[in-house]
């Protein structure tokens, strides 16, 4: 007899994940919330946003999946059963998803648009002459799953493309640095910087005022990783006497973001509400079924959030 799945988001679709979770194992109990049924059944939760101590309520709980990449938020709660693993989701789609958001941001940027739209507005018709790639160096902070992804796909467009992250690491045509030593010569020379980087306490507020200034003059900004990444307050006045250019941003220390943020009156600072990607049930409900089935035969899990370095 094996044990029942809870699912538990206020985000995501439930019948859309039971369809793929099923084609994957089939006849998977599958208990959306609050039709949990009797908690000793639950084996397996998939959550994303559960209030703290949700997961105490199950006695019988052998793994956590976390429906997303970022567990800054689960790791909150205090009260998550110690012994009980947390996968998070490395999901292709949701890379491409991630590529094609900053694919979208360079290329506008690269391709002067928000200066042509401006121009549309005030129905003025004014040649911009059109740069090579080559010609515009790009950052990637955080060059893991996601990271390395998009700067392949960067490298792919024929952007100088350099990495940043805690280890040494290599990835095929990207120039890679680690560590707070090679922070600044990284910065130098990342005339767009995207961050893809996880919330934990070390990153809160890495993209300080020093961060912003060691960039190049005009430099922009890209954050998709998580919002408290970045000092708003000392982007905002880097932004205002022209050390950054412009920015785009997806996520955002208070989410959503509070209608009085400065952030809505700069008109250099492109928002979106969180939606760089999501999870693809599709695609991630494979992976599920094979940590399910590892975890029953007693094998070596993957993709397990490492608690203690904060993801
Ligand atoms: P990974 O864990 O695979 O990669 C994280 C990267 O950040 C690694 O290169 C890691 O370095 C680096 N890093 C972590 N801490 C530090 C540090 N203190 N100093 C320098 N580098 C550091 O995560 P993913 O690529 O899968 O996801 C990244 C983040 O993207 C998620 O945590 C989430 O917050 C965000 N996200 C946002 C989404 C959106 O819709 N906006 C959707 C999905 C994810 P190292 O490997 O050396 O440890």
């Amino acid at each position: 007899m094996t044990g029942a799945m809870l699912f538990y988001s206020k985000f995501d679709d439930a019948n859309d994940w039971r369809e793929h979770l099923l084609n994957a194992m089939p006849g998977l109990d599958f208990r959306p919330h609050p039709d949990v049924g009797n908690p000793a059944d639950i084996e397996s939760a998939m959550v994303w946003k559960a209030p703290p101590g949700e997961m105490r309520k199950y006695p019988n709980l052998k793994l956590i999946v976390n429906i997303g990449a970022g567990v800054d938020y689960i790791l909150k709660d205090d009260t998550l059963p110690p012994g009980v693993p947390i996968m998070r989701l490395v999901d292709p789609e949701q890379n491409r998803m991630m590529a094609q958001y900053v694919l979208l941001t360079v290329l506008r940027y690269h391709r002067n648009f928000p200066e042509l739209e401006k121009q549309r507005r005030e129905k003025r018709w004014q040649y911009i002459h059109p740069r090579e790639s080559a010609s515009l160096p790009i950052g990637v902070m955080g060059i893991g799953n996601i990271g390395s992804h998009v700067a392949t796909e960067l490298v792919r467009q024929g952007f100088p493309v350099s990495g940043w992250s805690r280890t040494p690491k290599s990835v095929e045509g990207v120039a890679t640095f680690h560590g707070r030593d090679q922070l600044k010569p990284f910065l130098a020379r990342s005339h767009i910087l995207v961050l893809i980087m996880p919330f934990t306490p070390e990153t809160d507020g890495i993209v300080n005022r020093d961060v912003l200034y060691a960039l190049p003059r005009g430099a922009k900004i890209i954050n998709i990783g998580r919002g408290a990444l970045i000092d708003e307050a000392a982007l905002a006045g880097a932004i205002r006497d022209g050390q950054i250019g412009a920015a785009t941003l997806d996520v955002f220390r208070t989410e959503p973001l509070p209608s009085d943020h400065p952030f809505w009156d700069i008109e250099e600072i492109t928002i979106t509400p969180h939606l760089a990607s999501i999870a693809v049930p599709r695609s991630a409900s494979l992976q599920i079924a094979e940590n399910l089935r590892r975890l029953r035969a007693g094998e070596k899990l993957f993709n397990i959030v490492d608690r203690a370095r904060g993801y």
